[in-house]
């Protein structure tokens, strides 16, 4: 755990210089607006907060949490907030970057931003949880807003913990803010559909990119890291699809069935007793061997950093389906290009979520409320647009597709630097 001393002074093989060396291969394909490129390599405000709590035994504790605001240009910043015990400023800076990328890549009107706190969220008590998030709210209500910076859910955060960043900042400002957060419950302003749109997105590019592959999914093997939000839900439509899940791994076991896993039966299993380890019908592998196992396609839906190159070199999947944020190391992407095997990154792959945030806010504002299928069909639409747009980007230049989505997006956000000027 280790924060830089600046900006430009990333940590090795840390999230923030994974971000720094993908921005550093877009740079060719800038043209004149790589005069501004240096925009994207800091993060326009990054606030850090103690965050102090009494916990149910009398004592108080310290935790440090953050808000990092990268860009703004196109619009408020926008992303989610992780509770995690491994959170530090370099990997939130790393993730609100991602988000400026991601926003700009399925062009929403959002810069992007990130936040997260340094806890255990599983030592807490639910009494200590809320104490947390709304003190954390109230300490970083200086910077966001409806209109300014919108929080959502991330890794150990829900609708819960979007309901009480919404009382406390609409408490502390006097008025009722549905639109300050997104991915909360539905009866509080929350969106249909909002709960598996990140899984729903990494299913809609998966099945677009299987398609360019000439994949079936009829049969396709898959396998899982991480059964969370996105894992899970990404897993089920796979297999509505007709793939079978036969590896799956998270922080509780790694299991494997090669016949596949009955998914009406695992993912009540993971609500139940909160993770994959355990569950009966399937064979336990160590964490390892899952990168070995047989299978088309892998979705890492966990955390950064976990293929690594050793891992690249031994993968078996022919296609790659980020559904984490930043889970490939820059030596390892190299190493999956020259495998031939194809990697739809984060910043395209899981931007379902913040487009049903999008959706979710724009229903805020005017207290109208649209069907699951609308979001769906619309979700579908915005993915598989930006998709193609980016999938021609890469054909153009004769780059990969992260190289790809980064440029688009890039382009967005430095035209709109430039267009806006720089102040004073
Ligand atoms: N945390 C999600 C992400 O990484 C969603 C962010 C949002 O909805 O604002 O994209």
């Amino acid at each position: 755990m280790s924060n830089p001393l600046s900006f430009v002074n990333p940590t090795p093989d840390s999230p923030w210089q994974t971000y720094l060396s993908q921005v550093d291969r877009v740079l060719p394909y800038l043209g004149h607006l790589a005069r501004w490129a240096d925009t994207l390599k800091r993060p326009k405000r990054a606030l850090i907060v103690d965050v102090p709590i009494e916990l149910d035994n009398g004592t108080v504790a310290h935790y440090e949490g953050y808000r990092v605001q990268h860009n703004l240009s196109r619009g408020p910043g926008k992303g989610g907030v992780r509770y995690h015990p491994d959170v530090t400023l370099e990997e939130v800076m790393a993730l609100s970057a991602w988000m400026s990328i991601k926003n700009a890549a399925v062009n929403l009107p959002y810069g992007g931003a990130k936040g997260g706190i340094r806890v255990d969220p599983k030592q807490l008590s639910q009494k200590e949880l809320e104490k947390l998030t709304r003190r954390y709210t109230s300490e970083i209500g200086l910077i966001i807003g409806p209109q300014q910076d919108i929080p959502a859910p991330d890794v150990n955060t829900n609708a819960q913990i979007m309901a009480w960043m919404m009382d406390t900042y609409s408490m502390n400002t006097g008025a009722t803010a549905t639109g300050v957060v997104t991915g909360k419950p539905i009866h509080l302003g929350g969106s249909l559909g909002r709960v598996k749109a990140t899984g729903r997105g990494v299913f809609v590019t998966g099945r677009e990119a299987a398609r360019k592959l000439g994949l079936d999914l009829q049969g396709a093997r898959v396998a899982v890291q991480g059964f969370g939000n996105v894992g899970s839900a990404a897993a089920e439509l796979f297999g509505q699809a007709g793939a079978k899940i036969v590896a799956v791994q998270d922080h509780s076991g790694c299991l494997i069935n090669t016949r596949g896993f009955d998914l009406s039966e695992l993912v009540p299993w993971v609500r139940q007793h909160g993770g994959v380890g355990g569950f009966p019908g399937g064979e336990p592998l160590t964490a390892e061997e899952f990168w070995d196992v047989d299978c088309e396609i892998m979705i890492p839906a966990a955390l950064e950093g976990q293929i690594t190159a050793d891992r690249a070199n031994r993968l078996k999947a022919r296609l790659v389906l980020e559904g984490a944020n930043g889970p490939t190391l820059p030596a390892a992407d190299d190493i999956l290009a020259e495998r031939g095997i194809l990697v739809v990154p984060d910043v395209i792959c899981n931007a379902g979520g913040v487009t049903v945030s999008y959706f979710e806010w724009v229903q805020d504002f005017s207290s109208f409320f649209w069907t699951e299928d609308e979001i769906n069909l619309r979700l579908d639409k915005i993915m598989q647009g930006a998709l193609r747009r980016i999938w021609d980007t890469a054909d153009q230049h004769g780059v990969t597709l992260r190289t790809a989505t980064f440029a688009v997006a890039c382009e967005r956000i430095l035209m709109a630097r430039e267009e806006r000027g720089l102040y004073p």
